[in-house]
């Protein structure tokens, strides 16, 4: 049996309500300036004011930058790196999705360190991240990224995406409040919701999944097959909510420890080249994906179908991996996601472009059942743009 070795950080609370936890938990690292981390539509609408209000209330002093953008370039990364250094703040609160999350994650930790954040980029940097940084809170308002409990901050490049990643940029507490999460709107329910399916059905097929992740990578799946819908239908419902926060939290739990696979290493060019946002480029991809490999891992794909609210009780395992891969289609459609690029208008000629960016995710096509060469990648690509499931020849 191979060794795994698992992270299961930070400290955390769920629970409708749970942002009443912040200020007991910002006490006890007695800061004197927090830079609260969150983007302009948060502020907008009053959620980085339930953050900040209780923290100045209590006295602290608090800067609110909402400078953030979301799938934000490396540029968006430098200008609140130099302003977290100039500020000399002793802790750092992100609150938002994972836009927001990421960048707050970084400026906690390159704060501590000299050099552009471009330099500690994985594919193209040459430094290392040496130092803890900033004490550092995290709340989530999208169900999806799961970056609360990850140690990756992800960021956007011309054509593709990049990433800082360090245990350093763990968060020191995580707190995942399903009501903050009740105005997101129908659209983004739908593409974060996916994200996070799809980081819990990468963490099942992984070739680095262990039996901790399994079981989070399926509780994930039923939590989030069960209410997924219904968020998206109606953004008050509590319990779709509630279950969408859950699932989202442990497929981050079980993704950042059995890592995610193809589906991910293909949607980054997506985002990169088309400014496609992360979860709808997760979601076009999810079914051609997972339809190429279903075959190296029909067993698991039989238990995701499982864990869905399928049964494949009466089919083998081959029949039920097909099944799978129908029910996935079936549930980013129901949700009013595009079922093929075509749908997000990405042209034809780009299938080279994004086959060259796919296949430099290394890292994370190693995780994949089926190892996925130059060709398998451009037939993945070729078979969303057609609309049709196809299999390795
Ligand atoms: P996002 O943070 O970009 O937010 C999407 C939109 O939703 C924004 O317009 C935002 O203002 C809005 N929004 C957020 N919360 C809201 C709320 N409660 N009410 C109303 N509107 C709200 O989207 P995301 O999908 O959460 O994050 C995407 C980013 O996270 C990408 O850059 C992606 O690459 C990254 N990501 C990171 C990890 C990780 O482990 N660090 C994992 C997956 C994705």
């Amino acid at each position: 049996m191979s060794v795994a070795k698992l992270v299961f950080t930070p400290l955390s609370y769920t629970g409708w309500g749970s942002l009443k936890e912040l200020l007991p938990e910002v006490a006890k690292y007695a800061p004197k300036r927090i830079l609260v981390i969150t983007d302009p539509m948060l502020a907008k609408i009053g959620i980085a004011q339930r953050v900040t209000g209780p923290l100045e209330e209590q006295g602290y002093s608090v800067t609110l930058y909402t400078d953030v953008v979301p799938e934000p370039p490396v540029a968006t990364g430098e200008k609140l790196v130099s302003f977290t250094r100039e500020g000399e703040f002793d802790m750092v609160v992100g609150v938002g999705g994972g836009s927001a999350l990421d960048l707050a994650k970084l400026a906690s930790v390159l704060a501590v360190h000299d050099g552009s954040a471009a330099e500690y980029l994985n594919l193209s940097g040459s430094k290392n991240v040496e130092k803890k940084g900033l004490p550092k809170i995290l709340i989530p308002t999208t169900s999806g990224t799961g970056s609360e409990v990850t140690n990756i901050s992800v960021l956007s490049l011309e054509t593709t995406k990049d990433v800082v990643t360090h245990d350093y940029l763990l968060a020191d507490v995580a707190i995942i409040d399903p009501e903050l999460t009740v105005s997101v709107p129908a659209k983004v329910t739908a593409a974060t919701g996916i994200d996070a399916l799809t980081h819990a059905v990468e963490a099942y097929i992984s070739v680095n999944a262990s039996p901790a992740t399994d079981g989070l990578a399926l509780q994930a799946i039923r939590l989030i097959g069960r209410s997924l819908r219904k968020a998206v239908a109606d953004g008050n419902n509590r319990q779709a909510r509630i279950d969408m926060s859950n699932g989202s939290y442990i497929a981050g739990l079980a993704f950042f420890n059995a890592g995610v696979a193809g589906v991910h290493a293909l949607a980054y060019p997506l985002g990169g080249q088309f400014h496609i946002s992360h979860g709808e480029s997760n979601a076009v991809l999810l079914p051609y994906v997972m339809g190429y490999i279903r075959k190296s891992c029909p067993k698991r794909m039989a238990d995701i179908l499982n864990a869905l609210g399928g049964n494949s009780a009466y089919l083998s395992e081959e029949e039920a991996s097909y099944k799978c891969v129908e029910e996935l289609q079936r549930l980013v459609s129901d949700v009013g996601i595009p079922a093929a690029l075509s749908g997000f208008n990405v042209p034809d000629s780009a299938l080279e472009s994004l086959t060259q960016d796919g296949v430099k995710q290394k890292r994370i096509l190693a995780r994949s059942p089926l190892p996925l060469l130059e060709g398998d990648i451009r037939k993945i690509y070729q078979a969303a743009f057609n609309g049709t499931i196809v299999e390795p020849t």
